[in-house]
Formats: structure tokens, C-alpha cells, sequence
């Protein structure tokens, strides 16, 4: 990848600094630092979505209760149909990880 401020060539980086994440991207010598967007635009959904309480409705398939995920949820943490989560009850709230 070419710098576009100075020209030259960008060595590939990992774990550069964005909004107190660590991501891949490039760096010039010259300073210039190219975050890879796809990163980049996960790391400012999830931010954005830290900040919201997110209201979902229950469902219900035979005798359990379902739990949808939102689509920008799913994308913000990069999770998938079939991927083994955690159940954490906390009094009357449910903490769902990995
Ligand atoms: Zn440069």
C-alpha cells in the first residue's frame, strides 16, 4: 500500500492504537497511519453501541425462551449462527459471553 501524503510505501502493522483498541493497519515513515477499515468500522460500532441500552423482545420456540441478537450486535462483536456463548445470571440480568 502507498502512502498518500508522502508516496512511498507502508509497511503493514499490527496492534496500532484506535479509540483504546488495538487494530492492523499500515504505517509510512513519514507518520501516516492507515487503520484497516474493516477493524476500524467494529471498533466505532461497538463503541456506539456501549453506549445504548438496547430493548430487545423475547421470543419463544417450544417450551425456551429466545433471545435475539441484533444485526449490528452480531456484527459488532463478530459473532456467528452456532457459536457457543456464556449465560452469566447477575440478579434479574442475564451477562451473555464468550
Ligand atoms: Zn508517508
Amino acid at each position: 500500500m502507498k502512502c498518500h501524503r508522502c508516496g512511498k510505501g507502508m509497511k503493514f502493522a499490527k496492534g496500532l492504537k484506535f479509540n483504546q483498541s488495538k487494530i492492523d493497519g499500515w504505517r509510512c515513515g513519514c507518520g501516516e497511519t492507515y487503520f484497516d477499515p474493516g477493524q476500524a468500522q467494529k471498533i466505532l460500532l461497538l463503541n456506539k453501541l456501549k453506549k445504548e441500552a438496547i430493548k430487545i423482545r423475547l421470543g419463544r420456540i417450544r417450551s425456551n425462551l429466545i433471545l435475539r441478537v441484533p444485526k449490528a450486535v452480531e456484527d459488532a462483536l463478530g459473532w456467528e449462527k452456532g457459536k457457543e456463548v456464556t449465560l452469566r445470571i447477575k440478579e434479574k440480568e442475564i451477562i451473555v459471553g464468550i
